[in-house]
């Protein structure tokens, strides 16, 4: 794949239609220096051979830091009125270059809009502004024994807006699901790009078309989330000499009634590089490891099931007092981070795996033997608890590459591919009428994060596109 065969880009703008956004942005000081430009242009789509060559020179020409809904508003107009592609982005920590410029233009920093506009203490429902930290929002909402339902390993350094925009899930899956699963998001307040933009309410069904479109149908100002319980969870590493006893240990726990909140698996090669916190022993060579986050009333039970898998507990230790990392930045694309920071010519796929894994698992190690390292996170997806698996993958080139993809769809797994750069292969591979229609009603001129909606670039006249909000061409995760 190139950037020339993406249809229908539109082209960068002009030095001048730059300088005159610069000008009528003056008072916001709107970054021109090179090197923020290229740091503000980037996400971590370093982890795919696949995309970096191909997004390394796309660049921002001008970028903004808002700190109030006003000043976005002023920034989509004077975007709109010059006809200059607009990417918005929170903490760039996005895994498939979601937030990179294909066409220059401006990228639109939004994690100055921070703040919390309300909290129900009945209903524990929050309304937020799109640029805080979650880590923060979370802090928030601890004083009042709540706490956010799903967050991405990322946690201490992504943003609520980029984490809807951008994520799928995470850390709280196991309990609540997918970000895309009807009720883990209540409403939107979007702001339009055109001339006088609009700054529009919608309720969670008319919000499901924005939630993980990277950016491209709407800019997200502020965002009403249900929150849970605050829990006081237990950082567990057991480890296990079996593969077998470790798989039927995750099932197995993962479909109790114990409440957790993540429950990750690890090969053996995988755990022997990862920084385990302080206090955890180093992995030795042959040992699979779980990793649980578990609240404390579920200890008691643990040792009896434990030993009934051949598990044993390596290490335990409070959330809260964690030293060093905590345990959730050694899970989900935490795990892909620290092992290629050791095997860069390593890679990773993201898959849902089928109902009994095992097959597939059998006949990949097969084929690829321990070019292919298994690192499965355990969730739950239409009520019930299922295995995503962000395995690693020695690179061999693209044909490899297709090669794995290919088979992983024939053994029955979902493949969200992050070798590729639009929300629909990145996701299920179709295209959501929905969120054309949404992208049609927000952005109708197409500014919005140009090349990153296929359905958008195919044309819309040819998709019979349904406009009403309430779609239910809306397709889940
Ligand atoms: C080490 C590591 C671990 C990760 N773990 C997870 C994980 O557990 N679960 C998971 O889902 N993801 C994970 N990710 C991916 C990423 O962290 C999440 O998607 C994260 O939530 C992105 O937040 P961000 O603020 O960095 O968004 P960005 O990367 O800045 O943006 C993501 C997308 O959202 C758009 N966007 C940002 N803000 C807005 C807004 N206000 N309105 C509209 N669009 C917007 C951007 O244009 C972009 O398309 C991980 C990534 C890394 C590098």
């Amino acid at each position: 794949m190139t950037l020339s065969q993406l249809p229908d880009l539109p082209a960068p703008p002009s030095p001048q239609c730059i300088a005159a956004l610069a000008a009528e942005l003056a008072d916001l000081a709107p970054i021109q220096a090179a090197a923020e430009l290229e740091r503000l242009s980037k996400d971590f789509y370093a982890y795919s051979p696949v995309l970096s060559p191909l997004l390394a020179e796309c660049r921002a020409q001008l970028a903004v830091k808002v700190r109030t809904v006003e000043q976005v508003r002023r920034v989509a107009s004077a975007c709109a009125r010059l006809g200059v592609p607009l990417t918005l982005r929170g903490a760039g920590t996005g895994n498939y270059g979601q937030c990179v410029p294909l066409q220059g233009g401006l990228v639109l920093d939004l994690t100055g809009l921070k703040q919390l506009r309300s909290f129900d203490p009945d209903s524990g429902e929050i309304v937020a502004e799109a640029g805080w930290l979650l880590a923060d929002l979370d802090g928030q909402l601890a004083l009042h024994g709540r706490a956010l339902r799903l967050a991405p390993s990322t946690y201490r350094t992504a943003s609520l807006g980029g984490f809807i925009a951008g994520g799928a899930g995470g850390i709280g899956s196991l309990r609540w699901g997918f970000l895309r699963d009807p009720g883990n998001l209540l409403g939107l307040e979007v702001m339009t790009v055109e001339p006088e933009p609009r700054l529009v309410q919608l309720d969670a069904s008319a919000s499901a078309p924005l939630n993980h479109a990277y950016g491209t149908n709407g800019i997200l100002t502020a965002l009403r989330l249900p929150t849970c319980e605050a829990v006081a969870w237990q950082q567990l590493v057991l480890g296990f000499d079996d593969w077998t006893q470790a798989l039927a240990a995750l099932q197995g726990l993962a479909a109790s009634a114990l409440l957790l909140n993540n429950v990750t698996l690890l090969e053996a090669p995988v755990a022997t590089l990862m920084p385990w916190p302080l206090g955890c022993p180093s992995a030795a060579g042959a040992e699979h490891r779980l990793l649980l986050l578990a609240a404390p009333d579920s200890l008691e039970a643990n040792p009896q099931l434990l030993s009934a898998w051949g598990g044993r507990l390596l290490w335990q230790e409070s959330q809260a007092a964690s030293r060093g990392l905590p345990l959730r930045e050694l899970c989900w694309n935490h795990t892909t981070l620290h092992w290629r920071g050791q095997q860069p010519d390593w890679t990773y796929l993201q898959l849902l795996l089928p109902h009994d894994p095992r097959p597939l698992l059998a006949a990949l190690r097969q084929r690829w033997g321990h070019e292919l390292l298994w690192h499965l996170e355990a969730v739950r997806q239409h009520g019930e608890v299922r295995l995503s698996a962000l395995p690693l993958l020695h690179y061999a080139g693209p044909t490899a590459l297709a090669e794995l993809i290919g088979q992983c769809r024939d053994l029955g797994a979902l493949v969200f591919d992050p070798h590729q750069i639009t929300v629909e292969e990145g996701g299920l591979g179709g295209i959501d009428p929905a969120q054309v229609a949404a992208k049609a009603r927000h952005d109708p001129a197409g500014l919005l994060n140009p090349g990153k909606l296929r359905g958008w670039q195919q044309g819309t006249a040819n998709l019979n596109v349904n406009r009403n909000p309430d779609s239910s061409g809306y397709r889940r995760l």
